[in-house]
């Protein structure tokens, strides 16, 4: 997230718009557009421990596909990156979190009704997006470059973790979800620790992911273990 983001978020004019009507139909209940594809199919093959992670397919939630085919593609991967997409949150239900996936992908894509400020990306930056109960929701395929580090988005795999920490905690099932991610996409794309970042060390003008998450990061990278319980106990 960035100053724009964070601008556009203040306003609060996300949660103002009524996105939930938008979307009513999200959810458990089925596909809301055609795809054929699996978020898994992009592994090639998966490992167990990417299977694992049970990763819902964009299909669950996005009402459109990218809107634009000429994305650059991802080619390897060397890189992680993690986000925080900086609106608080305290909800787990499914279909509230498909609805905030499909609110993000509209601001992304410039598509989001009446917002003033808002991208003009081809589909939502992340590759992933992880909810507070722990979910692995997958945003953009990761067959194309994420737009999630300006500047800095070939080979670079983009997480998002649903939540603003710099005024709330992240949550122990999103902090065990994220570390099985990064373990999985690390061992399967064999990304080293050093390759291992958060949004904000990259040269870019944002405290994204937050102080609670970037200080969890710091600690994952330095002892190889996530600290899962909440700093604010
Ligand atoms: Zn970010």
């Amino acid at each position: 997230m960035d100053a724009t983001r964070r601008q556009f978020l203040s306003s609060g004019l996300l949660t103002g718009l009524g996105l939930g009507a938008a979307v009513a139909g999200a959810g458990s209940a089925g596909l809301l557009w055609s795809c054929q594809s699996s978020p898994e199919t992009v592994f090639a093959p998966p490992s167990p421990a990417i299977l694992a992670l049970g990763i819902l397919p964009r299909a669950r939630w996005a009402k459109q596909g990218p809107l634009s085919p000429d994305m650059s593609p991802m080619g390897v991967v060397r890189h992680i990156t993690v986000h925080h997409d900086g609106l608080e949150t305290d909800f787990t239900d499914f279909d509230k979190t498909a609805q905030r996936l499909e609110s993000i992908r509209q601001f992304h894509t410039g598509t989001l009704p009446q917002a003033v400020e808002q991208r003009n990306w081809a589909d939502i930056g992340y590759h992933f997006v992880i909810d507070r109960a722990g979910r692995i929701w997958e945003g953009r395929s990761l067959r194309h470059q994420g737009a999630h580090v300006k500047d800095w988005n070939a080979s670079n795999l983009g997480i998002s973790c649903l939540g603003n920490f710099d005024t709330q905690h992240p949550a122990p099932a999103q902090l065990a979800a994220l570390s099985a991610a990064i373990r999985a996409f690390s061992e399967h794309f064999q990304v080293p620790p050093a390759n291992l970042h958060t949004h904000r060390e990259w040269p870019s003008n944002t405290l994204c992911p937050g102080t609670h998450l970037q200080r969890k990061m710091v600690m994952f990278r330095q002892t190889g273990r996530m600290d899962l319980t909440s700093d604010a106990a």
